[in-house]
């Protein structure tokens, strides 16, 4: 067993326990986020068979079509068995045939993993990579597309979390359906703290996670699949290398009752409750930019410097770490003095920025100014001055609209 560095491990006995039981820390990282404690206590539920039970057949059915609902779209939801990962998997296994050429659009970190996916399952990714500080220019793809658009799919992503720049896929997939490129974004980290339009903007397969805006537990991912989507699938010439990656099982699951694998039942009634919340907070996307707006502002006030040049998400905020500081010094102080834990990021971006997360249901007011000011003495202890407090400034600036 991994040994645990920083509370012990408490076996919960009754229920009553749940609600007594203290965080460890307020993670306050960009996904997973803080659940609601309604969440909690869903998962906890009875449960009964999700084989045979009707039941929750239906009720995995009402989740879909909720999710479908808020990403506006009439196609098809699937909730996979899985981390979000595995959404950006199954849509690479399900489209991907030996030697299908795939362009990938890469100006971030899971922008560029897409390319890792399609090549195991025998396609040609083709990287189209521009700079990662700020969102994919459309004129530019616009030019490239016109010459080279000979692509059975594109990817993109959303939100690329690790940098936190939000690519402008209202633009980008319709303008790849003019080539008959089908589309697939990885939208977990934006969907439902920012808007995500699946019909309208012509998003064949988007891929989402249940630990990002929608707060829940990590361990859901799902996907909205589009007719011309289950047509490529269904063309092949060669079967889906993968049973557990493979869309295309799910297709009559409400028809004939019937899952391909048993599904976590307890992780979808937390889901479930999680989806209710976020369906009846219907000011969330204004306060999730309201918010995201206001730390831009604090932390640039306070002299912190932002890894972009523009195109920040309203989920996520990144800075540089501060000359002379360590990211992991940062990350320790805060959650060992304030008891609250943010990020650091990985791959080419380890250790040089720190990731501020406020997604879900860690975008309120409160929860952000308090991050914002444990930061605040956190660098003030390690030798960074401030120009400001960010608590007070953040609250300032999150009033003013
Ligand atoms: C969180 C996230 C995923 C899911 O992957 P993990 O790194 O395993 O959490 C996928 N794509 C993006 C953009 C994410 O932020």
């Amino acid at each position: 067993m991994k040994e645990k560095n920083n509370s012990q491990v408490r076996v919960l006995t009754q229920p009553e326990d749940i609600q007594k039981e203290e965080a460890m820390y307020k993670m306050m990282t960009p996904g997973p986020t803080m659940v609601a404690p309604s969440v909690l206590e869903a998962r906890s539920r009875v449960f009964g068979n999700p084989d045979t039970d009707t039941d929750f057949c239906e009720e995995y059915h009402r989740v879909c079509r909720e999710l479908a609902e808020l990403l506006h779209t009439k196609n098809e939801v699937y909730i996979l068995g899985g981390e979000g990962i595995l959404a950006l998997e199954a849509a690479c296994a399900s489209l991907t045939e030996q030697g299908d050429k795939v362009l990938v659009i890469d100006n971030g970190i899971f922008g560029k993993g897409f390319a890792d996916f399609v090549k195991l399952y025998g396609g040609e990714p083709e990287l189209y990579t521009v700079d990662g500080h700020q969102p994919v220019e459309v004129e530019p793809l616009r030019r490239f597309l016109e010459k080279h658009h000979d692509y059975k799919y594109a990817t993109v992503v959303h939100c690329d979390t690790p940098s936190g720049v939000l690519n402008d896929i209202s633009v980008i997939c319709p303008l790849l359906k003019e080539y008959g490129i089908l589309t697939v974004v990885d939208a977990v980290a934006s969907m439902f703290g920012e808007e995500v339009r699946v019909d309208d903007w012509q998003i064949d397969i988007v891929c989402g996670g249940s630990q990002k805006a929608l707060s829940a537990p990590p361990g859901l991912a799902f996907v909205s699949v589009s007719e011309a989507a289950v047509t490529a699938m269904e063309k092949r010439k060669t079967p889906i290398a993968s049973f557990y990656c493979n869309l295309l099982t799910f297709q009559n699951y409400y028809r004939d009752k019937w899952f391909p694998y048993t599904m976590p039942i307890s992780d979808i009634y937390g889901l479930a409750e999680a989806v209710r919340l976020v369906k009846e907070d219907t000011g969330r996307l204004d306060r999730h930019q309201t918010i995201a707006a206001a730390v831009r502002k604090t932390v640039e006030k306070a002299g912190l410097r932002r890894y972009l040049k523009e195109g920040d998400a309203s989920t996520v905020t990144v800075i540089r770490v501060p000359e002379g500081l360590t990211d992991q010094a940062v990350i320790d102080t805060m959650r060992e003095q304030y008891g609250i834990l943010i990020s650091g990021s990985f791959d080419v971006l380890a250790g040089k920025v720190l990731r501020l997360g406020h997604m879900g249901y860690n975008a309120n007011i409160e929860d952000v100014a308090q991050m914002l000011g444990a930061l605040t003495k956190t660098l003030e202890k390690l030798g960074f001055s401030c120009k400001c407090d960010m608590e007070e400034g953040f609250q300032k600036f999150a009033k003013i609209r």
